[in-house]
């Protein structure tokens, strides 16, 4: 009897935490248990021949699949090859992507089994079942939410070879009190916090065996600001400890919850050791009341502000379009709102309608139109027609390889002037007229159009703009992050932890 756990991964640097879960959580069957990870992009046949690899004469053989929204296409692809050649094989699904709307999707067909929900403890179960009997007569279970403490970590099961090259995702929580209709968190009832201090043994287990880049996937890790100090404690701790060797943390936090015992903590990370994924998704209260996303705006601009003036955080803010109730010039006002507040990234988000969420309420009254393929990006809406959405679907693209590449951290001030969206987007339609193009754009045609666009489009001196480009080229940026009042002058990056990119944006 085998048990393998496999997923697709969206890069090889991301290992599956939740795989991980599941065989720490396998009790007895922990040691018949397997995890092979792939990544998207490989064959669908090459992927069924390495799991049936695994198989073991005259045994039983349950293959469970992590399933989310970048990879359903893939794993459908894989089942159905699967049940082809070895329909003999237990096959168990889980994840998000077949947690809900069960009835109508062709992979849940296909499978034996589906888990929804938590499977931490319901995985196992249902092997047990598989294995000894009676089988189960359901194909879809819910999965049942154990007492935190009930769930083993999983930290000791990520491989020395992950701790060399891959994002070590951790948890100090799950789930959100939150309840923004887009998402999948306002599901949750609230957040249900690990025990703080088993937790930190285990990052102090990592650190020790060499782990420097941790992503907590917590929602809101600003929610318990105990909990919170305790964690950036135990990264201040390794940071004093050992200057020379830093680690490199990233969290999610609502933006207009920073106490003053947060922002101190927050303050002595130096440059290059901390990140911040900071959700503002609309700084319009109208839409902000119809997707109930609950978001004091003043508050959350004066804390970003804050963040970009008094620390060293690389800070990342999402944004979405296409929100119901959310106008082109709506957006673009929160957009040049975000720019003026000085963030090194803004995610540019398109809206999409991931299963479950309760954002589908508004579908007939804001005739929200979405893709019926993953990742059921919107396509058009009321307020934002599918021609108009396609405008902004291409300046989320350009916006990554101009911006939040920071590779034109000289440049892209002289691009946004005095309307960053308005002009932002002058320069991606004219990008896009002229190419036909929104991906393999290599870097000197980027900046090739770059010039040409401020020259030809804005009438700009040619050489002053070549010297413009050539600065960034020559990696001598100068980004200003935010309105500093302050004239303090930050360190250079120097944690080597800290990603590439983060590291261009920190440097500007
Ligand atoms: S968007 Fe963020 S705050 Fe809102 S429900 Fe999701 S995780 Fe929670």
């Amino acid at each position: 009897m085998t048990i393998l756990l496999t997923t697709l991964n969206a890069r090889y640097a991301h290992a599956s935490l939740g795989l991980r879960y599941l065989l720490a959580n396998m009790g007895e069957l922990q040691s018949q248990t397997q995890i092979h990870e792939f990544v998207i992009g490989a064959r669908s046949t090459d992927i069924v021949e390495k799991i049936l690899a695994y198989r073991q004469p005259d045994q039983k053989f349950i293959v469970g699949f992590g399933v989310y929204i970048w990879n359903i296409v893939e794993i459908t692809q894989v089942v159905a090859v699967l049940k082809r050649v070895a329909p003999e094989i237990v096959i168990v699904l889980g994840g998000p992507e077949v947690s809900h709307e069960t009835n109508d999707q062709e992979i849940i067909r296909l499978a034996d089994y589906v888990i929804t929900g938590w499977g931490d403890v319901s995985f196992p179960d249902l092997c047990q079942q598989i294995i000894k009997g009676p089988q189960p007569l359901m194909k879809v279970h819910a999965g049942l939410q154990p007492p935190m403490n009930e769930i083993k970590l999983p930290y000791a099961l990520y491989t020395d070879q992950d701790i060399r090259h891959r994002t070590l995702y951790v948890e100090a929580s799950r789930g959100c009190p939150f309840k923004c209709e887009f998402c999948l968190s306002a599901l949750d009832k609230t957040a249900w916090p690990f025990d703080i201090d088993a937790f930190l043994a285990e990052m102090e287990s990592l650190y020790q065996r060499g782990a420097r880049l941790f992503k907590f996937v917590d929602r809101t890790f600003n929610l318990n600001v105990k909990t919170s100090l305790k964690i950036m404690q135990f990264f201040l701790d390794k940071l004093a400890a050992a200057p020379h060797d830093p680690v490199f943390a990233h969290f999610e936090v609502v933006p207009d919850h920073l106490p003053d015992a947060l922002k101190e903590g927050i303050q002595k990370f130096p440059d290059g050791t901390l990140q911040f994924e900071i959700g503002i998704q609309s700084f319009n209260p109208e839409v902000q009341s119809l997707i109930s996303r609950k978001q004091n705006n003043d508050k959350a601009a004066e804390n970003i502000r804050w963040l970009c003036e008094h620390s060293h955080a690389h800070l990342h803010v999402d944004l979405i379009a296409g929100l119901p109730g959310e106008t082109m010039e709506s957006f673009a006002e929160g957009f040049n709102k975000l720019v003026a507040l000085g963030p090194h990234e803004i995610q540019f988000g398109i809206l999409k309608r991931l299963r479950g969420t309760p954002i589908i309420r508004h579908t007939e009254a804001f005739q929200l139109a979405f893709d019926p393929m993953p990742p059921y990006t919107i396509l058009a809406n009321k307020d934002v027609p599918f021609a108009a959405m396609q405008r902004l679907v291409r300046f989320a693209r350009y916006w990554d390889m101009v911006a939040n590449s920071g590779r034109f951290a000289n440049t892209l001030p002289v691009i946004l002037s005095e309307s960053p969206f308005e002009n932002f987007m002058a320069f991606s339609d004219w990008v896009y007229a002229n190419t036909d193009a929104t991906h393999r754009i290599a870097l000197d045609r980027l900046a090739g159009l770059v010039t040409t666009w401020l020259v030809e489009q804005r009438g700009m001196n040619k050489e002053t703009v070549m010297g413009l480009v050539s600065s960034d080229y020559a990696g001598n940026a100068k980004h200003k992050q935010g309105n500093s009042s302050t004239g303090e002058q930050k360190a250079p990056a120097v944690a080597k932890a800290t990603p590439q990119r983060q590291s261009r944006h920190l440097a500007a």
